[in-house]
């Protein structure tokens, strides 16, 4: 099998580095987002060259326009030249901002070193690794998981995985690393790390969540049924809910994730750039809708809270949101939960902390999930927690007779609706709180403007090229309607 490293030129091939515009006649031919070639399966890499040389790296490319690359040779030449390994396409949007001679990847010979890939700068216009500017002439190591990016630091191109590095996949189940490639830590939680991956087939891009079971497990407490929880929330399919694609058990657990690539909404509501009130219920209904999906299954969340609502997009502030980390207790058993509930009470509802206390009845329900949504809410809108430590009460003494205070300057600025609403959840009786159902009918979120927003956002996720291809979808609210039978069977 030849690996072609060359990217298709234009139809006019220029080298002047000229404008391409003439070149192009109609930009609505033009597709927005290319197909990502599919990598070859395990047993093809090393037949690159047809040499028999092994590939030692992988170039992911992360922008339309950028193909990926196995890298089998010691070094390759990256530019607008037509004369470098890999040449970048006219139809690329950075193409102007790119050099003739933009840099190079060279692998340190194994035989001289321990056989480490670096990147060599050779552009005034720019290179950076992992947000870093390496300079004309200089080079840095390639660590497995760097992302490459040109012209400025976000104008992310490729992601390099080295495929020499052993450590990256030491302990991981051998059928996940048939399926996927496993990159850089996105971060770390409370039961261990979350990576990067991308599944080979597709070249999707997922989170690897790692449960490190000595770290959440006390010996001889290991969850039963765990395959037979996964098959269930495998099933959970819903725009607003972070899709659990697969699952592996090893030295530890392996869920892989749909990647979100905006991160946490906690980030997005510190005052005092909290959210708009506008934004804030846009992205409310969605959570509501998540969570309304999750109780039809039979599913109560109980931890919801800002960690929890990943964003998909960095930048677009009107952007889809998905709930994650559901069905833990399912998934992990309680004791899993109860470490993560364990931390600060912020979002609990006052009935937990009374059974925590040993109330012999109530327990809890679906009213628990109310409440956090009413805590995450006041947050978004105001830009600081209903309930927090003071030296006269104490945040359970709080939680449990319901005291907050709405700071006037600050609630001023926000709706009566939403007030209304907020006041509404954060109700200590869970019989009288709203219900997820009741929330959705809120005069505040009766907003027809929002709600068709949310189904072209919907639309667009679910188009070809999107991550969600080829995933047959119904509209969101035909796929509510569903659920009932959805319920039964995912309970059968
Ligand atoms: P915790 O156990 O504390 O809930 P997680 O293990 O879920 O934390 O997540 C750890 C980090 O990984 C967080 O910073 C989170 O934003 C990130 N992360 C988790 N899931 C995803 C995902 N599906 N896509 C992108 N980042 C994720």
């Amino acid at each position: 099998m030849s690996h072609e490293v060359k990217a298709e030129e234009g139809p006019s091939s220029s080298t002047s580095g000229s404008s391409s515009s003439a070149t192009v006649s109609s930009v609505d031919t033009l597709p927005t987002q290319e197909p990502l070639p599919s990598i070859p399966e395990e047993g093809e890499i090393g037949e690159g060259n047809g040499q028999g040389l092994k590939a030692w790296g992988r170039l992911f490319g992360l922008s339309p326009g950028f193909h990926n690359l196995d890298c089998v040779n010691a070094e390759y030449s990256f530019g607008r030249d037509p004369n470098c390994d890999y040449v970048f396409q006219r139809l690329s949007e950075l193409y102007q901002q790119t050099s003739k001679k933009h840099f190079r990847v060279i692998r340190e010979e194994p035989g001289l070193g321990v056989g480490v890939a670096y990147l060599e700068d050779q552009s005034a216009n720019g290179t950076f690794v992992n947000g870093t500017l390496i300079g004309k002439g200089k080079k840095t190591p390639l660590a497995n998981g760097a992302e490459i990016a040109l012209a400025l630091p976000f104008n992310k191109v490729f992601c390099f995985c080295d495929l020499m590095d052993n450590n990256q996949s030491m302990g991981f189940p051998s059928a996940l690393k048939e399926k996927y490639l496993i990159s850089k830590t996105l971060g770390t939680g409370a039961c261990g790390e979350v990576k990067l991956g991308f599944e080979k087939t597709t070249c999707l891009k997922v989170a690897i969540k790692i449960i490190n079971k000595k770290k959440c497990f006390r010996e001889n407490d290991r969850p039963f049924n765990v395959e037979t929880e996964v098959e269930i929330l495998k099933k959970i399919d819903h725009p607003c809910l972070i899709k659990i694609k697969d699952f592996y058990e090893g030295e530890d657990f392996y869920i892989v994730l749909e990647l979100m690539e905006g991160g946490e909404l906690f980030y997005k509501v510190r005052r005092p750039a909290k959210l708009s009130e506008e934004t804030s219920k846009f992205y409310f209904y969605q959570m509501l809708l998540a969570v309304q999906y999750l109780h039809q299954n039979g599913i109560i969340h109980r931890d919801l809270k800002l960690e929890n609502i990943l964003l998909s997009s960095p930048s677009e502030e009107k952007c889809l949101i998905k709930v994650s980390d559901f069905g833990q207790s399912k998934l992990l058993g309680e004791s899993s939960l109860m470490q993560t509930l364990c931390g600060t009470p912020d979002y609990l509802a006052p009935e937990v902390l009374r059974f925590e206390l040993g109330a012999k009845e109530g327990g809890y329900g679906r009213a628990v999930d109310a409440w956090s949504l009413g805590v995450i809410l006041f947050i978004c809108l105001s830009g600081y927690p209903p309930f927090s430590e003071t030296p006269q009460k104490t945040l359970r003494d709080q939680i449990r007779t319901g005291s907050f205070t709405f700071i006037q300057e600050i609630w001023d600025h926000v709706s009566q609706e939403a007030l209304d609403l907020v006041r509404k959840l954060l109700e200590v009786d869970p019989i009288r709180r709203l219900t997820i159902q009741e929330a959705l009918h809120h005069p505040w979120l009766q907003d027809e403007e929002m709600k068709r927003t949310f189904q072209e956002l919907v639309s667009k996720a679910e188009t070809p090229n999107s991550p969600l291809k080829g995933r047959k979808r119904q509209r969101t609210e035909d796929r509510l309607v569903d659920t009932p039978t959805k319920a039964r069977k995912l309970q059968q």
